[in-house]
């Protein structure tokens, strides 16, 4: 396993095309926009040598027997995906961002039970492939993005009748030697901090669509690979030198728009060539796994969030009120209610045919519905509480300045022992999760991460058995004799 140092060294080693603000970044390990992500996928690598995090953040692989990161692992038994909800929770507390390695490991499994069926049904060799890529990325402890979300242009159209073809990610040419790739993925999860990228398809393809069922692995620097860098909100206060208006002293989460302009890649990381029937399994599996890994990350935050909401309120002189710990309760009740999706989904996998352990699919599906709207009151709430400075405060610069600091001072004051520094860097923090940088995964990522709400409608529907619920109805009602 590497170490943090290791994992930050790896990524210095690599050339990436990055832009950022319309200008091109030469470094970004120490970009101080970038810098804060890459401290939180540091921390997947920290704490996997943190003795009292081992059960969580490493397992034995399957495939070597050797003690590896969590986030290498394909699971192997239903106990494996609760520990993954487990370990997202944890590190969803340590950094109150998105870690970004999620994505990753989520492709991993999602792209392991899918080849392996392909491979049974049509008589391919992928599977073989993706484990001899996996045991690579197991062995050098990689942080690998999985990208799924194309453009996907005029969504009333499929990927083959866009008025622009690049619009989903295509196979332009396909040689002896391997296939060349054109188009692009859409905000991608912690791209600048990976050291490769796992694309998959992103809908069920048809026949005509054939050119869009691909699925490879790149190493994150090769050739043609263009990083755009996402903004986020009040990202530029990153550069500003301080450290109270950031909110989040140390953290952060990143996308990126990954443009592929004709990408040579190698038969040997190739995962899916054509096989359009398979593309609609490997997107309902990689979104299962995503939709079960909110059940985990967006509660940690959630803990952060809810922690930093009663810290305002003991700052402000509000803690005793009735009113304030009701609040503070219903926030709990609403973070718990997802955990308890998370953990749900988990406890009920099944193995798939490859051997790696899929989560129950209609219970994950429920948990990320649930995190399209819990996230939003509970962050509603911090923000009643929290008050209305938090949107109204001055800066840090006028908190230090020489002159007018001693007003910041004296009229942002809460409780009377409580420095007003303090008060101003809870409330910071607060604005961070609902409205700053991090706003983007525990907000916006809520809504659309893992699909959007209606994506998940359409999993509930399908995995609903309404047939047999209209069954159950006709047999009491008297309608009908049980079978
Ligand atoms: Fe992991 Fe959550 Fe970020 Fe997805 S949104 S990569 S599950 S931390
Ligand atoms: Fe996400």
């Amino acid at each position: 396993m590497k170490t943090a140092d290791q994992y930050i060294d790896s990524l210095r080693r690599l050339n990436l095309t990055v832009y950022m603000f319309g200008e091109k970044v030469e470094n970004p390990v120490d970009h101080p926009i970038i810098r804060p992500s890459l401290n939180s996928v540091a921390k997947t690598y920290e704490l996997a040598f943190d003795e009292r995090y081992e059960e969580l953040m490493t397992a034995t692989s399957s495939l070597t027997g050797k003690k590896i990161n969590r986030f290498t692992h394909l699971h192997q038994c239903a106990d494996d995906l609760v520990k993954k909800v487990k370990m997202q929770r944890l590190l969803g507390q340590k950094t109150a961002s998105c870690f970004q390695r999620c994505v990753g490991f989520d492709a991993f499994n999602a792209v392991d039970s899918t080849t392996f069926e392909m491979d049974r049904d049509l008589g391919t060799e992928y599977n073989q492939r993706f484990r001899d890529y996996m045991v690579y990325v197991q062995e050098e402890d990689l942080t690998v993005d999985g990208a799924m979300t194309d453009p996907k242009g005029d969504r009333s159209l499929r990927p083959s009748r866009q008025a622009d073809p690049d619009l989903y990610l295509r196979v332009v040419e396909k040689t002896k030697d391997g296939i060349v790739v054109r188009g692009a993925k859409a905000h991608q999860t912690g791209a600048v901090n990976s050291h490769e990228i796992l694309v998959m398809p992103t809908i069920a393809m048809e026949a005509e669509d054939r050119d869009y069922a691909v699925s490879f692995a790149l190493p994150s620097d090769a050739e043609g690979i263009i990083y755009i860098y996402g903004r986020q909100s009040c990202d530029t206060r990153r550069l500003e030198g301080g450290d109270i208006d950031v909110g989040n002293c140390f953290f952060g989460g990143h996308e990126a728009l990954v443009v592929f302009e004709d990408v040579f890649v190698p038969w040997d990381r190739v995962f899916m060539c054509g096989e359009y029937r398979y593309s609609g399994v490997l997107v309902e599996r990689f979104a299962g796994y995503h939709r079960q890994s909110y059940g985990g990350c967006k509660v940690g935050v959630g803990d952060v969030l809810i922690g930093a909401a009663a810290q305002a309120a003991e700052y402000n002189g509000a803690a005793k009120a009735s009113h304030i710990r009701e609040k503070l309760t219903e926030m709990v009740h609403l973070n718990e209610t997802l955990y308890s999706c998370g953990i749900a989904c988990s406890a009920q996998g099944v193995a798939t045919a490859s051997g790696t352990y899929l989560i129950d699919l209609m219970l994950a599906n429920v948990c990320k519905l649930n995190v399209t709207r819990l996230p939003y009151e509970i962050a509603r709430l911090a923000e009643d509480i929290a008050g209305g400075l938090m949107v109204t405060m001055p800066s840090e610069q006028d908190l230090r300045h020489p002159e007018i600091g001693r007003y910041v001072e004296k009229y942002l004051k809460g409780v009377a022992d409580v420095p007003t520094e303090h008060r101003m860097r809870m409330l910071r923090l607060i604005e961070n999760l609902t409205l700053g940088t991090a706003a983007v995964g525990y907000r916006t990522e809520s809504m659309h991460g893992a699909g959007s709400p209606q994506a998940q409608r359409i999993m509930i529907t399908r995995q609903a058995n309404m047939d047999h619920k209209k069954k159950l109805a006709r047999v009491l009602a008297g309608i009908e004799k049980e079978e």
